[in-house]
């Protein structure tokens, strides 16, 4: 299967404004942004969507979620957040690699989601 375009971003062939970065993940910011802040968390080892997940993917799931936090700090939203995950092109997913939307600010009150 040809390489997404995010791990053509982790892999340093295309560029990505990246904000956090570890062993397991990226964080970047999404390039057509939804709402003030609006970042992807991306796993490095590829699974194609979340419902692909096995139960050897439980602690990298978990780490997902650790990160996003972690980065919801960093960027100074961790009081209100939105954490959405796409999964399958029927609930908008476009890039087929696991990745976590973390959305902050603007309109979160009203319900507004992405995609
Ligand atoms: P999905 O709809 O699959 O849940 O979300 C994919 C997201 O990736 C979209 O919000 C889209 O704007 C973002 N995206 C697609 N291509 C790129 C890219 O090349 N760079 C960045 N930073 N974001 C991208």
């Amino acid at each position: 299967m040809a390489d997404s375009i995010f791990t053509m971003i982790i892999n340093g062939d295309i560029p990505a404004e990246k904000i956090y970065e570890d062993d397991h993940c990226i964080a970047i910011n999404d390039i057509n942004p939804q709402a003030p802040v609006h970042v992807l968390v991306i796993p490095k080892r590829v699974i194609e969507k979340l419902s692909d997940a096995q139960g050897d993917d439980q602690s990298l799931l978990g780490h997902l979620m650790l990160a996003a936090g972690n980065v919801a700090r960093q960027l100074g939203v961790a009081e209100a957040f939105r954490l959405i995950i796409n999964n399958g092109e029927g609930a908008g997913m476009t890039v087929h690699h696991l990745h976590l939307h973390i959305i902050a600010g603007g309109t979160l009150s009203e319900g507004k989601m992405v995609g």
